[in-house]
């Protein structure tokens, strides 16, 4: 979302282009052959010559070129046809007074020779332009160095960003205080024993502000900031990717003390073995890579120079990126929790006019799982919706309007759906409330809607934690999972038939089912043994579980462990639809009319309803 998409450099490649050259010649000779000759048959040729209109001919191997001594208006003046095997042609010719002659055809050897010369050419052209690129980056250098604006090393003094400008790290601002300390006083700082690691590396997930920290940093310590990004190093010439990286560390050197960044440094440090896999070529992110490696190596941190970088991928980093004296300190920069996010939405909604009916606080606990983009983003969508309906402030409507957008691609009411197909939604959308109301531990109903959103979700029902949560214990994994399984339920109930609308609940369930059998020992039968692990992303970035050997038994096992726990759920689920029958008929009749009920709406339903309280 808030990632820009990645410009690569266009790859060139030189067999192509020389190809290319050579089909353009091809054309070329083409057009000439169709623009000069007439084509004409050999006896419409014999009628020409016997009726003296042809004043010269050249006789080839397996074609005749004539002219004739009078064009035709409108034609060329110049003939061909092929030649036939005529043993009387030279006869005709000199009785019809034609001068002739016969063509010098190129020889075998003479036209491989050509070819050679051509290519040498080509090739000297090519080695001039790589050598041009290859010395760009100085002014004037090199005939292709237009396309030089790519891996640009950026360079930014008196930057205004400040650690106040980034929250709900806190964590993180902690320790790169440390470096803020150290650059503003270098000296003084390796005088009292105080040794700065080289390089440090911010890992998290996009968005949560990693790129925004490091500017901090410069901006907080008063420093340069020298920045290029990973991605920009997809280059085309090898060699120039290695050159960029030499003169950034040339340039820092120059400004010390002073800040390097290297923003997407997975892209430049992938574990040289991928190489093989992607199947590209990828010397020139090696020697880049390389060249990396050396300059870290060869300098000295007291100099003043600290090397920062970041990245959402830290397990294709090459190992060697990450070895003592290179960037051996790692700084976690995680989505931020609900506190955090109250922080950053008060940082993005500074400029933002707000009606009184605005809860911070509750905007950040409908925003789980929100980074810092994402919520930055979600304060100019409120604020543009606030535009649109040409309002005075941004009202709590509005920023539950953008959360929606947010979360789940454009609202689109245009979209035709039958009353059959809504009525079954509003159902389905109001089993997984119920249950949720009357299992859900720890959460809270928020919004329930049978407003299409984007492609595939016909309605939703959104749920709050009441707080952030880490560890679920068993108890609430089989309340989620029979929460997930309540919208089917509700419709086998309140309909003779079920839908696909279940597809995703169903998925949904059961992941966690599986989870709860082969990762956290909760299954009804196999006991504590783990049979599947997290892993971290395989090279291919398929998902990062991991199955580990087991035995056909225990796989049998393991299936019906199961279906047996999602079993459970859904008849669990199915009673609670059954026992509130009522709530969800009158629930309903109001989500036909007015497509969605809010979190103040079902509880007072809920409330009314409650009496008939489960015994769990
Ligand atoms: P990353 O580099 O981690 O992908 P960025 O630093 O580029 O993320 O964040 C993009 C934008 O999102 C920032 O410019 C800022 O507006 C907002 N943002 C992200 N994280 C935070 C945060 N922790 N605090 C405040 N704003 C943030
Ligand atoms: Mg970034
Ligand atoms: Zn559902």
């Amino acid at each position: 979302m808030s990632e820009r998409p990645k410009d690569q450099a266009p790859r060139f490649n030189p067999l192509i282009l020389f190809l290319f050259i050579i089909g353009v010649f091809f054309m070329a000779d083409w057009f000439q052959f169709r623009r000069n000759l007439q084509p004409i048959t050999y006896s419409e040729f014999l009628a020409d010559v016997n009726q003296g209109k042809i004043s010269e001919v050249t006789v080839g191997s397996s074609q005749i070129m004539g002219m004739w001594k009078t064009p035709t208006k409108g034609q060329p003046p110049d003939f061909i046809t092929p030649k036939v095997d005529d043993p009387n042609l030279v006869q005709k010719l000199t009785a019809a007074n034609v001068k002739f002659s016969g063509a010098i055809e190129p020889s075998f050897w003479n036209s491989l020779l050509g070819w050679l010369a051509l290519f040498f050419i080509f090739s000297l052209i090519w080695s001039v332009l790589l050598r041009g690129r290859g010395e760009g980056l100085r002014p004037g250098g090199g005939i292709l160095s237009m396309s030089r604006s790519k891996a640009k090393v950026h360079v930014q003094t008196e930057l205004k960003t400040r650690f106040d400008d980034v929250a709900g790290v806190d964590e993180a601002k902690e320790e790169l205080q440390e470096v803020v300390s150290f650059l503003k006083n270098p000296t003084k700082y390796s005088k009292l024993g105080g040794r700065m690691p080289k390089g440090i590396v911010l890992l998290g997930p996009p968005g949560t502000g990693k790129t925004l920290l490091a500017r901090a940093v410069a901006g907080e310590a008063g420093v340069p900031f020298f920045s290029i990004n990973g991605s920009e190093f997809v280059e085309l010439f090898v060699g120039l990717g290695a050159t960029r990286v030499r003169d950034l560390f040339r340039e820092a050197r120059a400004k010390t003390p002073c800040i390097l960044f290297i923003d997407e440094l997975d892209a430049l440090g992938k574990a040289r073995g991928i190489s093989l896999i992607t199947g590209s070529g990828n010397d020139e992110k090696e020697q880049t890579l390389n060249q990396l490696l050396a300059e870290m190596d060869g300098f000295d941190a007291s100099e003043g120079i600290v090397i920062l970088a970041a990245t959402n991928r830290p397990e294709v980093l090459d190992p060697a990126l990450l070895r003592a004296g290179r960037f051996d300190r790692q700084i976690l920069v995680d989505k931020p929790d609900k506190l955090g996010r109250e922080k950053i939405l008060k940082i993005h909604l500074k400029g933002i006019k707000l009606a009184p009916d605005v809860n911070i606080g509750s905007i950040a606990s409908i925003t789980v799982g929100f980074s810092g983009a994402d919520l930055a983003n979600l304060c100019n969508e409120s604020a543009l919706i606030a535009t649109r309906r040409d309002a005075e402030a941004v009202t709590n409507m509005d920023f539950t309007q953008a959360v929606e957008r947010v979360v789940g691609g454009l609202e689109r009411k245009t979209r035709l759906i039958t009353s059959d197909e809504k009525k079954r939604v509003a159902y389905h959308e109001m089993g997984h409330a119920t249950v949720s109301f009357a299992l859900g531990l720890g959460e809270i109903v928020h919004k329930v809607s049978i407003i299409p959103r984007g492609i595939g979700a016909l309605g939703y029902t959104m749920r709050r934690p009441i707080e952030d949560r880490f560890l679920l214990t068993r108890r609430e994994l089989e309340a989620k999972m029979a929460i997930a399984l309540a919208g089917r339920a509700s419709e086998a109930v309140f309909f003779d038939d079920i839908s696909t609308g279940a597809g995703d609940d169903l998925d949904k369930a059961t992941d966690i089912a599986r989870a709860m059998v082969t990762q956290f020992g909760m299954g009804p039968k196999l006991g504590l043994a783990v049979f599947e692990r997290e892993g971290s992303f395989n090279l291919l970035g398929q998902p990062p579980t991991r199955t580990l050997d087991y035995s056909e038994a225990t796989a049998e096992t393991i299936d019906s462990s199961v279906q047996e726990l999602l079993n459970q759920g859904y008849r669990r689920a199915r009673d609670v639809v059954v026992l509130y029958r009522d709530l969800i008929e009158e629930a309903v009749k109001i989500l036909l009319i007015e497509e969605s009920m809010d979190e103040k709406k079902l509880k007072d339903l809920w409330e009314r309803h409650a009496p008939i309280r489960l015994v769990a």
